[in-house]
């Protein structure tokens, strides 16, 4: 094909016809949203866990408000791109009111536009959170969609894979059983704060050091402390959990608006174990003050949450030339595309969201329709070659669509 060809060919791709924004319930990428009795919220460690009332269940402070956001793009020739996230009912009303007309007569090749004018037209109300939530679902979408009409996987779009599979550590309730089902680590959620005292502490280490004597000296075990510590219970948690149980790394410990916290515990930790955080931090703004300030030596964007694939190509770009790990927060295939193509993103975290967790089960279910699991802890990038990100959008799901942008 000649140059020209090819430039013919990208500039008469179909363009964006409709955006269609909906929210659904019952877990799916809002994975905090589960029935009673699932892991993912027995007392886990947060912020507000310092009221007692609110300690038992983070749905009891309102941690599944939100529900999961699906973006919809429906191209002129009926080509079907989406994403999902989570936002929910806001997030609709800024993708159909706000976003879509960003999108609607557009090209999904010129992504990099788009996003420089979702993100700066809602800077005055933007920046992070929720709209980011958004921006990153549209993002995701057009991504999903460009893939579609080019009959490409996003991982090809972005360089190919650096290697033939992917590797996962599990994050869930059972490490011993993750060991078993062949991950090369289990990161446990952190069940007691500073609110909890010394007998807290005693029953952070007590649950470490049970698994570390399941689990065997190999295996990594890590810690998230969902944004729920202080730098002193941090420090003396890490001292202690390296020491006593060999701990692998501790992950959000503190807010994520303590950028100097998180410094200050990068000095303090043991030497040895990695300090990681940065699921809650969004674009290439917030990722710089984590790494120049030296905060941790891992960074875990949510590809759903930090601005989507167009964003992370920065993110991940600054961390390799600093010799930061970028490893993201869960993410399902939003992820699996971006770390197979990377070196400083060498394995993959996968959600367990069975409620024991007792069985590998599609992160996202119910809302993906061809969602890759790990088998034996891998998943090997030929499951990925399918165009976009490979899923569908489970249509049997009880999808609602609160706003409308005509
Ligand atoms: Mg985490």
């Amino acid at each position: 094909m000649s140059v020209s060809g090819a430039i013919e060919r990208t500039r008469s791709l179909p363009r964006i016809a409709h955006v269609r924004a909906f929210t659904v319930r019952g877990g799916g990428a809002d994975y905090h949203d589960q029935g009673d009795g699932h892991w993912i919220d027995d007392h886990i460690a947060t912020p507000m866990s310092r009221y007692p009332e609110y300690r038992q269940s983070r749905q009891s402070f309102g941690i599944n408000v939100l529900g999961t956001l699906v973006v919809e793009l429906e191209a002129d020739d009926g080509t079907i791109g989406f994403a999902v996230t989570t936002g929910g009912e806001p997030a609709c009303y800024i993708v159909e009111k706000h976003l879509s007309r960003f999108l609607v007569g557009r090209s999904p090749a010129e992504y990099e536009k788009i996003w420089d004018q979702m993100y700066f037209s809602t800077q005055y109300y933007g920046r992070k959170g929720v709209v980011l939530n958004a921006i990153s679902g549209v993002d995701l979408a057009i991504w999903d969609l460009l893939g579609k009409l080019r009959d490409e996987p996003v991982y090809h779009m972005l360089g190919g894979a650096v290697r033939d599979e992917l590797q996962f550590y599990a994050t869930g309730a059972r490490p011993d059983l993750a060991k078993e089902m062949g991950f090369i680590g289990g990161k446990l959620p952190l069940h007691h704060g500073p609110a909890e005292g010394l007998e807290g502490m005693e029953k952070n280490i007590a649950l470490l050091s049970d698994m570390r004597a399941k689990c065997g000296d190999d295996f990594w075990l890590m810690y998230d402390c969902w944004m729920s510590l202080d730098l002193d219970y941090a420090t003396r948690l890490a001292h202690r959990a390296w020491d006593e149980c060999g701990l692998k790394w501790i992950e959000e410990a503190l807010s994520p608006d303590d950028y100097w916290g998180y410094a200050a515990l990068k000095k303090a930790a043991p030497p040895g174990l990695l300090v990681t955080t940065g699921e809650h931090e969004a674009t290439r703004w917030g990722f710089r003050m984590l790494m120049d300030m030296e905060c941790c030596d891992i960074i875990q964007p949510d590809v759903g949450w930090c601005g989507g694939v167009t964003e992370l190509i920065k993110i991940a770009n600054y961390a390799d030339s600093r010799g930061v790990m970028m490893v993201p927060h869960g993410s399902s295939v939003y992820s699996y595309h971006f770390v197979i193509t990377r070196h400083n993103s060498p394995f993959a975290e996968f959600l367990m969201m069975h409620p024991g967790p007792t069985e590998v089960v599609p992160m996202f279910a119910p809302q993906l329709l061809g969602e890759p699991v790990p088998v034996n802890g891998h998943i090997r990038a030929s499951e990925l070659d399918r165009a976009g990100f490979g899923v569908e959008l489970n249509r049997e799901i009880a999808l609602q669509r609160p706003y409308s942008n005509s």
